[in-house]
């Protein structure tokens, strides 16, 4: 099935005899058993709901996997997934990460014993000279946040299995619409699904998903039992979300390009961090592994004083946090996603206070360009 139908109908596997289109919102937390050790498939909602497990299925299926688990939150996803690691083990991850994953692996597993190297994932052979006899897995996020690096995630899995690690891909970004690391050779594809997937900027969801029967037991298990699972209220809006995944990645990704190239050409810009320029250093690897470049786009204005100008004059583009929604949002990231980023580390990685962050939006393109435009002015 394309993806475009997936996304709709992909879901349509529960069976009702109501004839009822959306998939029914199943507000329980325990379920009732029809004798003595047996079950109905469901015995409470921490373990499984139906609404959820729809959901589950959905994402399995985006993202060529054969189990997805939904979460509360990405980090609760995140956070589950590190669980899978014992004192002593060495993981190795992306020097440009999500903020808040940089505050878990460095405020909190590493005070259970876990150790983080953080490399630049787009450099292969940094990457394995990382290794140590220690490593037990590679965390990445492809394009990085914010600075848009691209890991060519095929090389990296080579890497990943010939030092048996596991291969932990942060798919947020780009979505299963344009990008499946599964299909690369990753073990693990973890989502933020209050970013994309969801779609509206109305409710937090975070997702596992795996292709190994022995991984995802092992992480079925710690979810069960670590309790930060999705609600069938917030399961069913990520289920309404993703049946437009594939229109609005196509539209926010066509007015990402326009306005990227707008930004391009503005006096006041020094520099457009955007994958879909043709001038971007990862253009080519980007187009060989995933199918889209996305909506996210990076800029560095001429001076500080500009770029709190824009945050502070911007009407219809939002000063906010998170991304991936149909309203676009801009963000400050060495105040915002990345305070917690060492400032040495943030300034060597480029995250300055000339950078913005702009997820866009839905919106008509002249109206954007317009709002940045007298924002700059
Ligand atoms: C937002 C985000 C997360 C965390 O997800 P939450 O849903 O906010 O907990 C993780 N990774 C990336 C790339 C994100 O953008």
């Amino acid at each position: 099935m394309n993806i475009n139908t997936l996304c709709i109908h992909g879901s349509n596997v529960y069976h009702n005899d109501t004839g009822a289109i959306s998939v029914p919102i199943f507000q329980n937390a325990t379920f009732a058993h029809p004798g003595v050790g047996q079950s109905t498939g469901y015995d409470y909602s921490r373990i499984q709901n139906p609404t959820r497990e729809h959901l589950e299925e959905t994402i399995a299926q985006l993202e060529h996997g054969n189990e997805g688990i939904a979460f509360s939150s990405g980090m609760a996803a995140v956070t589950a997934l590190f669980e899978l690691f014992k004192s002593g083990d060495h993981i190795i991850t992306s020097d440009d990460l999500y903020g808040g994953s940089h505050r878990l692996f460095n405020s909190i597993s590493s005070n259970h014993g876990l150790q983080f190297t953080a490399v630049n994932t787009s450099d292969t052979a940094a990457v394995k000279g990382a290794v140590t006899p220690l490593t037990k897995a590679i965390f990445i996020e492809t394009p990085t946040n914010p600075m848009m690096k691209v890991t060519d995630i095929k090389a990296i899995s080579k890497i990943a299995k010939a030092c048996d690690l596991l291969l932990l891909v942060d798919n947020t970004f780009l979505t299963p619409y344009y990008l499946n690391p599964l299909e690369l050779g990753a073990d693990v594809v973890i989502h933020s699904g209050t970013k994309y997937l969801s779609g509206h900027n109305d409710t937090l969801a975070g997702f596992l998903v795996t292709k190994n029967k022995a991984l995802s037991e092992r992480l079925r298990f710690i979810y069960g039992t670590t309790g930060a699972c999705l609600s069938p209220f917030d399961s069913w809006l990520v289920l309404r979300g993703i049946k437009t995944l594939a229109v609005r990645m196509d539209r926010q990704q066509q007015n990402a390009l326009e306005l990227s190239k707008w930004l391009s050409h503005h006096t006041r810009i020094k520099k457009v961090f955007y994958v879909g320029l043709p001038d971007h250093p990862d253009y080519a690897l980007s187009k060989k592994q995933a199918r889209g470049f996305g909506a996210m786009v990076s800029f560095k204005v001429d001076c500080p004083q500009t770029a709190v100008k824009v945050l502070e004059r911007v009407s219809l583009i939002l000063y906010a946090e998170s991304l991936g929604g149909v309203e676009s949002l801009i963000t400050y990231p060495m105040l915002q996603t990345h305070a917690d980023v060492p400032e040495n580390i943030r300034e060597s990685l480029g995250i300055d206070n000339c950078l913005l962050r702009l997820s866009v939006g839905l919106e008509d393109i002249n109206d954007l360009i317009a709002d940045l435009d007298q924002a700059l002015k």
